[in-house]
């Protein structure tokens, strides 16, 4: 920990085990945090329950542990912060930045987003049942640690909800809320969330309108793994979880997808056994301009097969 005001996370979805997906946005997060003396988070996104497995969050921690990872502060999980993300979706409906919608997914099946039917009020009879953060049309674009200047049209993403229909709160809201709260600054995760990053930084400037002013933080999207057949790697494609005992050939392994030089301290590490001082390690070599976009195919990783 140190006073350089850099704050990286990890904010796994306790939906199951970590995988090599998930273990490529830890090693990325850490060693980019420490590379600039900063601190490293882990924030469990356990929001979704119907989505959660029993143990996974123990379990990821317990892996992380097991590779060598150090965190600094507590970890903070989602499912205990209701009233903040209430208190924030007030100030969001104070300002004006948000409407309910009385939409079901199926009255605007016919497009590709949502096309704002509940933006200037609810129909007579009908009821809110969710609330949506109002996306203004202007284009939208950020410079992206990895991946250099991005844009979005607004229109092609749509009004998206902040707190969902069967009463959760989305990820959105909550993700944003949390980065503001632990004064994040940096944000690297996988390139699967690339669209959310312009929704978020939406969200995060008009909370600093009406409550805090925060700057926003800076977002960095990694390679996305895939599977033999081009599929993301995740619970749903079968990813095969993590084990602490491959530790050192799955960091070796990432490090490379990563694009990263392997130094010598680095292979000594990796033949005593030794995933945190590689990690350690890890953190001095750390390159972002090495950093490959893109996504990276994997041939035997990403289900059944072990590492070679
Ligand atoms: N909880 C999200 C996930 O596991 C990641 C959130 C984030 O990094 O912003 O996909």
């Amino acid at each position: 920990m140190s006073g350089s005001g850099h704050v990286g996370r990890f904010a796994p979805s306790p939906t199951g085990r970590l995988h090599v997906g998930s273990l490529l946005a830890a090693v990325a997060s850490f060693c980019d945090a420490r590379h600039h003396s900063g601190e490293w988070l882990v924030r469990m996104e356990d929001l979704d329950p119907p989505r959660e497995v029993a143990g996974a969050a123990d379990d990821i921690l317990r892996t992380l542990e097991g590779f060598g990872f150090e965190w600094d502060r507590d970890v903070w999980f989602q499912s205990t912060r209701d009233e903040v993300y209430r208190a924030a979706l007030a100030d969001l409906t104070s300002g004006g930045f948000c409407y309910p919608c009385g939409c079901s997914r199926k009255d605007w099946s016919e497009h590709a987003v949502y096309p704002g039917t509940c933006r200037d009020g609810l129909a007579a009879g009908v009821e809110g049942r969710m609330q949506r953060f109002r996306l203004e049309e202007e284009a939208m674009g950020w410079h992206d640690e990895f991946l250099g200047e991005q844009s979005f049209q607004a229109g092609t993403l749509g009004d998206f909800p902040l707190l969902r229909a069967d009463g959760y709160w989305a990820y959105q809201l909550a993700v944003v809320v949390d980065d503001r709260s632990q004064e994040v600054t940096h944000v690297i995760r996988g390139a699967d969330l690339l669209d959310s990053t312009p929704r978020q930084m939406r969200v995060w400037e008009a909370l600093s309108k009406v409550a805090d002013p925060i700057p926003c933080a800076r977002y960095g999207h990694l390679p996305i793994l895939t599977n033999a057949a081009g599929q993301k790697l995740s619970k749903q494609t079968l990813a095969r979880p993590v084990e602490v005992a491959e530790a050192c050939v799955l960091v070796d392994a990432v490090w490379g997808w990563l694009g990263q030089d392997q130094s010598e301290a680095w292979m000594a590490s990796m033949a005593s056994g030794d995933s945190r001082a590689m990690l350690t390690e890890g953190c001095r070599i750390w390159n972002r301009n090495r950093v490959p976009a893109g996504s990276i195919q994997l041939q035997g990783w990403g289900q059944d097969e072990r590492p070679a």
